[in-house]
């Protein structure tokens, strides 16, 4: 490559934490003297990918329908609106459509292509890999006929839009919505969609919604909510395929369940999970420990080779713990931003977990929850406190009052994780510091 193609600093991918990556290093007044490019694979500036699955599918007619470029990082974290022009002030060479094909680490290259282009190399000094996860597709899991249409999956906002935009043009004639998943993706979309007017039904293979965290009282609060506007919940319901539409055998007409069974489909959206994909730079650095996945990474981001980083969904830190959070795509920027920007190690990095959801966010009666810490249950028993008991009696309109669950150290008493739903900021706080300084449980202590 001649010199027009060398940068100090390169960011292959351009989601969450590459807008935040950004964010920091024009804080910290380094990107003005250098030269930095961010490779993304989709055609927009980065943005907070957490909307497509909420105020992004708000019903038409909703106050708020979150569109581009409102929610371009970091209006998410506090900072600037990080629109094309924001970057080219900043000096920033924001390449779009452009997938990173291949990577010579020793060499310091990475060859790029450019959406109907041909292949061309770029160097760096540093580079930081940011390239986050895929949605898991109907063909990943092994479903029959994956490729029929109005089946979708959502991680970027071109998969959004084509779905919103299909619902929209047949909000007359299509009835039946099945989301496909249990989890918090499946959740959201939902209840959004439950809002357009569309039948809609969750089928998922576990017993009860969000089972990976949970514990099954929690989740009847949130099953009873949704039932009472009207989203139809097909438990312990696995999906093997997909059946096309009789009038149209390109399109989707059903799902076919385990037990033999078809239900009746004009729009199948998969919610199933997500898998990083660390094909690029595999063979450069080392990997996550175990079924970790990612790219193992130090306190300061930095992966087994000193130029190149990692952050966000794709950085095992310490080697071992991966976190598929916006929260953490934040801190890790800042984190791999300043070491590089600073030319030092980082302190230790202590993260605390922290997940949120929002639910009915159209309406005057949302489910707003937020956890922070560990959920894993291994010598773990977990309390459910607060209102739990009046939450269970909301018929869909009613505001479902603050209730939570603790998930506490058997041996000690003391508080690893904490979820509460529909609390205050102070409530939120109080929460999230009962994990940071491991505070004995009790059923009152947000109260
Ligand atoms: P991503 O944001 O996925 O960005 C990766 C980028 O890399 C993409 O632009 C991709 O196109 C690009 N890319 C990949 N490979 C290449 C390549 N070879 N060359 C060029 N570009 C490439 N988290 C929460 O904490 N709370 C929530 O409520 C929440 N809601 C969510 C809702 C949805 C619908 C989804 C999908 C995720 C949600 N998350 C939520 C998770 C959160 O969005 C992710 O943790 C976050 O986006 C990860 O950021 P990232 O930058 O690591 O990856």
């Amino acid at each position: 490559a001649d010199s027009g193609d060398h940068y100090d600093l390169v960011c292959v991918g351009g989601g969450n934490a590459a807008g935040y990556l950004a964010k920091t290093l024009v804080d910290l007044d380094w990107a003005e003297g250098k030269k930095v490019a961010i490779v993304s694979g989709e055609p927009v500036a980065p943005y907070e990918r957490p909307a497509l699955s909420k105020a992004f599918l708000h019903p038409p007619g909703a106050k708020v329908r979150a569109r581009l470029p409102g929610f371009h990082t970091s209006v998410g974290g506090g900072g600037d609106r990080q629109t094309p022009e924001w970057y080219d002030e900043h000096k920033i060479d924001l390449m779009l459509s452009t997938m990173a094909v291949s990577l010579d680490a020793g060499a310091g290259k990475l060859t790029v292509q450019g959406a109907g282009q041909s292949e061309r190399a770029i160097s760096f000094d540093k580079l930081v890999l940011a390239t986050g996860a895929k949605a898991l597709t109907p063909a990943d899991i092994k479903t029959e006929n994956p490729d029929l249409g109005n089946v979708f999956t959502i991680r970027e906002e071109a998969e959004a839009l084509e779905m919103v935009q299909t619902l929209e043009a047949n909000q007359d004639n299509f009835k039946d919505i099945i989301i496909v998943g249990g989890g918090y993706i499946g959740m959201e979309t939902a209840a959004a969609f439950s809002g357009w007017g569309f039948n809609v039904t969750m089928a998922f293979p576990e017993k009860h919604l969000m089972q990976r965290l949970f514990p099954e009282s929690v989740a009847e609060v949130f099953e009873n909510y949704f039932s009472a506007k009207g989203i139809k919940l097909m438990k312990e319901s696995m999906v093997t395929g997909l059946v096309p539409s009789e009038s149209d055998n390109s399109a989707v007409g059903g799902v076919k369940l385990k037990s033999g069974d078809v239900v009746n489909a004009d729009a199948v959206i998969f919610g199933v999970g997500s898998r990083v994909d660390t094909s690029l730079a595999e063979s450069a650095v080392k990997l996550g420990e175990g079924r970790t996945g990612g790219y193992a990474v130090d306190d300061s981001m930095r992966t087994s080779n000193d130029k190149i980083y990692a952050i966000g969904d794709v950085a095992a830190l310490n080697g071992k713990s991966r976190y598929e959070h916006v929260d953490f795509c934040r801190k890790s920027a800042a984190q791999a931003a300043t070491a590089i920007a600073e030319g030092r190690d980082m302190p230790k990095m202590d993260y605390l977990p922290y997940f949120y959801s929002r639910l009915f966010e159209y309406t005057e009666t949302p489910l707003i929850f937020q956890f922070y810490g560990d959920s894993s249950t291994d010598g773990a028993s977990i309390e459910v406190f607060g209102n739990v008991d009046a939450a269970m009696e909301t018929s869909g309109n009613d505001k479902v009052p603050g209730f939570g669950a603790a998930w506490v150290d058997a041996s000690t008493q003391t508080v690893r994780g904490l979820m509460y739903c529909n609390g205050t900021p102070e409530q939120y706080d109080t929460a999230k510091n009962a994990v940071l300084t491991s505070a004995k449980f009790s059923p009152t202590m947000l109260d």
